[in-house]
């Protein structure tokens, strides 16, 4: 337990131990055209397998990958830290291959590997479901094809990739997801089509890493001007490991131009503010803020509400140690919607 509380993670990475793994959930087509073309592994999205940050030294098995196992996920997190329910946001990038087609079915694959060795193993587990988002079309027919499952609480992507997030072309996807309750989870990492800035590539791992925060504001920018929240009003969009001490500041400059520009969007017709306090959560690890009690406390009167911050470990990522994540000098009240109010708040499937 946490705080006296059994907590709800929203954000946990089971890993692929490797393709092997996933060649018995392919179609033989795919097995065989996968073994053939030598394609190598898709697991290194944002997190090189051997850099410290990408699993915690105490959760790192002396061989092999970290968080490839149930039983490595019950003894290292679900039971130390008396988790009542674990999203699963495995981050294998079938976001990667240029083919649609390959992306879909390794897409299939994880999914399929996910219920079987994961949800079917423990009820404490949840999942969400991966999308080929290189293929709207095929990225429908994942979700139909899972959406019945109710142990699937909300669809993944990554925060860079092709286009735009609030472009057209995906609105078909953000129909689905609202169709079926589901929000859509957008977490850091990148199928790699654009450099991780606007400027071109940085050098080092920790530029790629501090930079998925602005991708992130520029993803919401592009959710709010295309007018995404007001044509699916029932759809929740989850921002997974991004930081949300910026959040704040996007707000101030966003509003402060909306307020200049609004005959350029005249479709968002409200505050900006507010359209994010209703519409838009973020996880909590790795808090990427300041570590005295008054700072935190003004962080979160900057956000001006208690609802948009979901627990979460970002378990085997290495972000913290011991078993309590939380910043210090969150209130009892408040550290009680963390934990349980806000994730259940969130997704509809675990009411
Ligand atoms: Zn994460």
């Amino acid at each position: 337990m946490i705080r006296g509380l059994n907590p709800i993670d929203c954000d946990v990475h089971p890993n692929v131990p490797g393709l092997k793994t996933l060649l018995p959930f392919m179609e033989p087509y795919w097995a065989d055209t996968l073994v053939q073309r030598g394609m190598h592994e898709l697991d290194s999205i944002s997190y090189p397998n051997n850099s410290p940050l990408t699993a915690r030294a105490d959760w790192r098995p002396e061989t092999g990958k970290p968080a490839t196992t149930l039983e490595q996920l019950q003894s290292q997190l679900l039971d130390p830290f008396g988790i009542d329910i674990a999203i699963l946001n495995c981050l294998y990038g079938v976001q990667l291959p240029f083919s649609e087609d390959m992306g879909a079915a390794y897409a299939r694959a994880v999914n399929d590997w996910i219920v079987k060795e994961w949800l079917d193993r423990d009820p404490r587990l949840r999942a969400s479901i991966l999308i080929p988002i290189q293929s709207p079309e095929l990225a429908i027919a994942e979700i139909e094809r899972l959406a019945g499952d109710k142990r699937f609480v909300q669809i993944m992507t990554l925060v860079a990739g092709e286009t735009m997030l609030g472009r057209r072309h995906h609105w078909p996807i953000y129909e689905a997801a609202e169709r079926h309750g589901l929000p859509i989870a957008i977490h850091a990492g990148s199928s790699y089509r654009n450099p991780s800035t606007a400027n071109g590539w940085g050098s080092y791992h920790i530029e790629d890493y501090v930079s998925q925060a602005i991708t992130f504001q520029s993803q919401l920018a592009s959710l709010l001007s295309e007018g995404a929240f007001r044509k699916f009003p029932d759809l929740t969009f989850v921002m997974l490991e991004s930081g949300f001490t910026w959040v704040p500041a996007f707000l101030w400059r966003f509003k402060k131009y909306w307020r200049g520009l609004t005959m350029e969007i005249p479709w968002v017709d409200r505050s900006p503010v507010d359209i994010v306090r209703e519409r838009v959560r973020f996880s909590l690890t790795p808090f990427d803020g300041p570590q005295s009690e008054a700072d935190i406390t003004k962080i979160f009167e900057h956000l001006g509400s208690d609802e948009l911050v979901l627990f979460s470990t970002d378990y085997p990522h290495w972000q913290f140690d011991g078993n309590d994540p939380l910043p210090p000098g969150l209130s009892d009240d408040l550290v009680r919607k963390i934990l349980v109010d806000n994730p259940r708040q969130t997704y509809a499937r675990l009411r």
